[in-house]
């Protein structure tokens, strides 16, 4: 089995700026990705708030640049998932589809994934019209009818760019106000192509093959109407990436590791960064931000040992 000096599970904006640090500081450094490196930032269209770039940069252009940087620094990348992780002797190891892998230290930066609704029909009709990345899918829907579901930044962000595709799109959110930040509201409320239903659920996604139809219920005054659409994008918010490590290092209520100041998990050695770790703000920016202060204190860390 290979040993490193520092493990890193996942490789968004967090992940892959902690390789980066270890890479430089001469730590022979693994980082394990379950799908593409640049995670969920990989998966958005346009990245308008990362310093540097004032006239925005592609999601995928920015996560592929920062793996070519980890990289040129002596990252070594494998794309599997992280099954489990368990303390051995002297350090960690983590357990894959294709192999075991041990490091002395470890560096926690595995995100989040979108959450579902749970409605029903939403499983079934996943990929034929239901669909939780708009820069993935989007492209189907020329000329056709999108509801949105959610109120936050991805809801707005995702909403705005299917405007490029859709006759129509339509938020549905389950408040009559938005969570998103004031500019990517502001710029959602002036798009013709968009259009508000304010505290509205989904009760029920219907059709045989594909979407046809959505079930939606007021909440305020319980009655329930047929929206007819072509397509749902369910942006309803995240859970962390960190059922693998239940029993392994403390988590808050909601899944999310906790640390200390430093990054630090309830077990010592193993570090948490980005939006797995509980407090996170859960921008790229933070994310990369934080990827740096786990580096650096898995450095001391090591030389500690
Ligand atoms: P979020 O901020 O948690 O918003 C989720 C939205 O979905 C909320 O409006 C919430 O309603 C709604 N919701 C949650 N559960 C629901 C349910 N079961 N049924 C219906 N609606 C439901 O998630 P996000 O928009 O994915 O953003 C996640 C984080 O990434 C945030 O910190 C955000 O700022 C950041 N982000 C930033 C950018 C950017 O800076 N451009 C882009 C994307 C994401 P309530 O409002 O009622 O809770």
């Amino acid at each position: 089995m290979k040993n490193y000096d520092v493990l890193i599970l996942g490789g968004g904006g967090a992940g892959l700026t902690a390789a980066l640090y270890t890479s430089r500081a001469k730590l022979s450094t693994l980082l394990l990705e379950k799908l593409i490196p640049g995670g969920q930032i990989a998966l958005t269209d346009i990245v308008e708030n990362y310093p540097g770039f004032p006239e925005g940069i592609t999601g995928g252009e920015i996560s592929k640049r920062m793996e070519e940087q980890a990289k040129r620094y002596g990252t070594e990348m494998v794309y599997q998932e992280a099954r489990s992780l368990k303390k051995q002797e002297k350090g960690f190891e983590v357990q894959t589809a294709s192999g075991n892998y041990a490091a002395k230290a470890v560096i926690l930066a595995a995100g989040a994934s979108f959450r579902t609704l749970g409605v029903p029909r939403e499983k079934e009709l996943t990929g034929r019209g239901v669909s939780y990345c708009a820069t993935c899918d989007g492209a189907f829907f020329k000329n056709k009818q999108i509801a949105v579901i959610g109120g936050g930044d991805s809801a707005m962000q995702e909403g705005i760019f299917l405007t490029r595709f859709a006759a129509q799109v339509t938020v549905i959110h389950r408040r009559d106000k938005l969570r998103a930040s004031p500019i990517l509201q502001e710029r959602a409320k002036k798009d013709p192509k968009i259009h508000f239903i304010w505290d509205t659920v989904v009760e029920k996604i219907e059709g045989e093959k594909k979407v046809e139809n959505i079930l939606l219920k007021n909440i305020k005054n319980n009655k329930v109407q047929d929206f007819k659409t072509d397509g749902v994008f369910i942006f309803v918010g995240h859970d962390p990436n960190t059922g693998f490590l239940k029993d392994f290092v403390r988590l808050d209520d909601k899944g999310y590791v906790v640390t200390d100041s430093f990054l630090r998990t309830s077990v010592p050695g193993v570090f948490a960064a980005g939006e797995i770790r509980a407090g996170a703000v859960k921008q790229l920016v933070s994310a990369c931000g934080e990827g740096c202060e786990a580096a650096l204190a898995a450095q001391s860390y090591l030389e500690n040992l």
